[in-house]
């Protein structure tokens, strides 16, 4: 059987499908990565199964750069974090550190992974998620949550965890949801903006109340104070160009 690219409405597919790993190569080389918790949904990434035949080589290599932007992200949360414990403990301050993402590249790469993981689900990506994930500006914009929760970045180590759900089918099939763990942060990738009725849905179908926390939409600084001093701050630039 053939496989297909899901990026082919673009034009330019090559005819070699990519090997590539839905994660990235170079991603899942720098990290462990895992389903979220034991009592959600969630998938194990066996170190074998590094072929998804989903996205055609041509394709794959303009989406490289998404990559780095993910790596980048993870290596400053090992820097934010670098001596969390110790001032846990008691012991020292903080390290000050800025991280600066580009988040219009870290959103394409969150867009290709939500396209990786809609068609490993069968589902056909919605138009503007393919679209946003190689950088055109699209009508409705894809959207993204992120939260902070910087309690968890010991016990999730250096793990990019990831969970998925298919929120019900409808004619736009964009309906897988899933967030992406990088440490003590979290993204959400919704088709749907997160009213308090989308909210109570995932609790339940999740069976938690994982999902009822603070979510954002594209914000664009986190800071975090050790008393009355500004040590550690995380912003996004989601307005620039992305390339
Ligand atoms: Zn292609």
């Amino acid at each position: 059987m053939m496989k297909r690219c899901w990026a082919e409405i673009l034009g330019g597919c090559s005819h070699k499908i990519s090997r590539e790993h839905y994660i990235g190569r170079e991603l899942l080389q720098k990290v462990k990565t895992h389903g979220l918790h034991d009592d959600l949904e969630g998938h194990e990434l066996p170190a074998t199964s590094l072929k998804a035949h989903i996205l055609c080589e041509n394709h794959n290599s303009q989406l490289s750069d998404t990559d780095q932007e993910a790596i980048n992200l993870h290596e400053g949360l090992l820097r934010w974090f670098e001596n969390e414990e110790d001032v846990r403990k008691g012991n020292g301050f903080w390290t000050p550190t800025c991280i600066n993402i580009n988040g219009a590249l870290f959103s394409r790469w969150l867009c290709k992974f939500h396209c990786n993981l809609s068609t490993l689900k069968g589902i056909i990506p919605a138009e503007h998620y393919v679209r946003s994930a190689f950088g055109e500006k699209t009508d409705p914009e894809p959207r993204f949550y992120v939260r902070l929760h910087p309690g968890d970045s010991i016990s999730y180590e250096r793990r990019i965890w990831y969970s998925d759900h298919i929120i019900g089918r409808s004619k736009s099939d964009e309906n897988v949801l899933f967030h992406v763990y990088f440490m003590g942060l979290d993204f959400l990738v919704s088709p749907f903006a997160l009213t308090d009725a989308i909210k109570s849905m995932l609790a339940e179908i999740t069976g938690s109340q994982f999902y009822l926390g603070y979510w954002m939409e594209k914000p664009r600084k986190f800071v975090w104070k050790q008393g009355d001093i500004q040590t550690k701050s995380f912003v996004f630039d989601w307005e620039s160009d992305g390339a």
